[in-house]
Formats: C-alpha cells, structure tokens, sequence
C-alpha cells in the first residue's frame, strides 16, 4: 500500500452539481506525524451538508478550496499509531475526508465499539447525524409524552432517528417522506404512527389526517413549501427545530415562507442549530442512542455505494433522494 486515491472538489457548481464537479487522483500514502495515527478507511458518509462545502458563499463552515479533498466523515482501521491514546487495529471515526488513507491528529477522531455496532452506523445512527436528531429533538425541543411530533426526510439518516426517540419519549411521530416505498418503511419498520408521501400532493390534508391534534413539535430538515405546510398545524406553543433544508440547496430562486403568522398566533418558538456547535452535549446523545441501539430500538438501513469512485453519483444521487436511509460509501 503506497498509493492513496482521493476525491477533490474539481471546479464550483452553478446549481445542482455533475460529476465533472469532482476529480479522482493517486497521491503518495501520508504519513502519520508525532500524536496522529494513519487510518485506512473503510466506509465513507455521504451528507447534504457536503453541497454547501461545495460553494465560496460564507456559512457556518468554511468551503472546500478547488483542488482540495472534499470534506467527510469516514470510520476506518488504526493501521500505524504514533499516539498514546490508539494503538494499531482500534477503528475510530472522524473527518477523514472522502479518500481511502488519511493521517489524523488522534484528538480529532474517536474509538468506536465495533463489538456493539458494524462501522458503518458510526456514520449514521450512532454518528453525526443521530446526535444531530438528538439535539434538535430532545435538546431544542423538549418533547412531552403525549405530544405529537413531525419530521421531515423521515426515512433518512437524521430523521429516522428523530422520528423513533419520539416513539421512546412517548409522543406520537408522523414522518413525511418521497414515495410509498419511503413511507412504508417509516411506519412499518420504524414504528413511526403515521408517514405522508409529500410526493403524492396531498400534502396538507394528508397532514392534517395524520396530526388530529396538530403539532407540538416539527423537526424540519427539507424547508420550501414543506415547513408552509406544518406550520398551519401548529398548536400554541409548538417549536421547530430548524435542522435543515434540503429542498433549496441547490435551489437558485429559493422558496419564501408565507405562513409566519403561525409562529406569532401560536407563540412557535423556532430555533435553527448546527450540531456541531453542541459538542457538550454528543457524550450524553451517544450513550442514549447507544443504550436504545443494544435495546434493538433503533433500527436503521442503509445504502451502500461500492468503491470510492462511486462516491460522486452516489453523492448526486442522495440530493436527488435515490437513496434508502443512511448513504454511505465501502472502501474496503
Ligand atoms: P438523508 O439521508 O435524509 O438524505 C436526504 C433526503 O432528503 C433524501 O433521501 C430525500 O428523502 C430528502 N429530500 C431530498 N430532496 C428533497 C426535496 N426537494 N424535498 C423534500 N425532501 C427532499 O439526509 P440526512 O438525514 O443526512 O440529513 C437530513 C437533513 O439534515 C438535511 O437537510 C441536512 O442538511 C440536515 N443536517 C443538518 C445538520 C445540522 O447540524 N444542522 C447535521 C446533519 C444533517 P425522500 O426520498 O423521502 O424525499
């Protein structure tokens, strides 16, 4: 092994992003420095935050420079340590980058326990995006048993979690989903109440059949016409955590909220979060998930990309919604 084959941000999108956006190049393997630890990854996240990256606009995070590694998480082996704190053959997740080998600072990773979860759902379920449920769920909104709680993206990596710690709070989940295939999945498997295909266009009264109570809390990762909808079912004193909006990344005429009025009448309190603003609060997110995970109440799925050249389609492919729960990449 002395190659390493990385995947870097080839020229800005206008828009929706191609493949022509990415190029594949061989570099020589890194080598680890004095406390960093060389890491072969073996699966790598695919995340909606990563088209932001993919533009100079400032945000809550910097751009990948043109030319650079496109930014990522990934979970790999420990194949050279120089830290006291990993040693050789420990698997740990962190920002690796969307590339086969990565030398890392061993304070920027983290071990993760292969014994009690396959790598992968430290990508998903028990990684960044179920403590990002979390946050926005238990932390921002505060359900109360009884309530009821609605998530959009609900089969996804994010809003599958959302959706079952509401079930394990006791409050109703209604899950909004592309696709019977999504929404079957949501209430069947997930154990959701209730899940409205939006791709049906029926969306406010299949909302309103779904939530006879109204809405106590949104957990809103799409925005655009979506959050219109709920938000004409809020009750008084509902929150919405703002998670994200997956429906104007790539949007170049951005929809504008017409419904506010809901969030004066009702006294709505919204509140957008960045989870990783929230790192206090990750050990205690990680051993709630953890400790429903080995209960068998956090059931997930995944869709696997084989190879890391795949990475790119597989990426365009997630924005678009082809994929069925958490999209990952196999590099090993
Ligand atoms: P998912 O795995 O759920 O993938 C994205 C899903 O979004 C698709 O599968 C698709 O589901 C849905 N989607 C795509 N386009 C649209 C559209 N136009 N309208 C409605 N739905 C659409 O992603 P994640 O679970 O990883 O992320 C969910 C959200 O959380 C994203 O907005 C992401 O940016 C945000 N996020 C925010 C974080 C934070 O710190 N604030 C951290 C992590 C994620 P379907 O097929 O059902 O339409």
């Amino acid at each position: 092994m002395t190659v390493n084959r990385q995947i870097l941000l080839a020229s800005r999108p206008t828009g929706w992003p191609t493949e022509a956006n990415f190029k594949l190049v061989e570099s020589p393997l890194p080598r680890p420095g004095e406390n960093q630890v060389l890491v072969r990854s073996h699966f790598l996240s695919l995340d909606p935050y990563m088209r932001a990256r993919m533009d100079a606009v400032k945000s809550y995070a910097k751009s990948v420079e043109v030319g650079e590694v496109m930014v990522g998480g990934a979970v790999g082996e420990v194949i050279e340590s120089k830290s006291p704190k990993l040693a050789k053959g420990d698997f740990v997740v962190g920002p690796l980058g969307w590339q086969e080998f990565a030398a890392a600072d061993a304070a920027a990773v983290m071990k993760v326990d292969t014994k009690l979860a396959p790598p992968s759902v430290y990508l998903g379920t028990l990684g960044m995006p179920g403590v990002t449920a979390w946050v926005g769920l238990i932390d921002i909104c505060q359900p109360k048993t009884g309530e009821t709680v609605v998530v959009s993206a609900a089969s996804g990596a994010v809003g599958s979690v959302v959706g079952q710690l509401a079930k394990s709070h006791g409050c109703r989940a209604v899950g909004i989903a592309g696709g019977a295939m999504n929404c079957e999945y949501v209430v069947k498997e997930l154990g959701f109440d209730a899940c409205i295909d939006y791709k049906a266009g029926n969306l406010h009264h299949d909302l309103k059949d779904a939530t006879p109570n109204g809405v106590d809390v949104y957990f809103e990762n799409v925005g655009g016409e979506t959050l219109d909808a709920v938000l004409t079912r809020m009750n008084p004193f509902a929150r919405i955590a703002v998670c994200g909006l997956i429906s104007q990344y790539n949007a170049s005429d951005p929809y504008g909220v017409k419904n506010l009025r809901s969030v004066l009448v009702n006294r709505v309190k919204m509140q957008g979060f960045i989870v990783s603003d929230r790192m206090e609060l990750w050990p205690r997110a990680l051993n709630d998930l953890g400790t429903l995970f080995a209960q068998g109440k956090l059931k997930y799925r995944e869709t696997v990309a084989e190879g890391l050249a795949s990475a790119p389609a597989a990426f365009l492919g997630m924005l678009r919604g082809e994929n069925f729960g958490k999209q990952v990449v196999r590099l090993v």
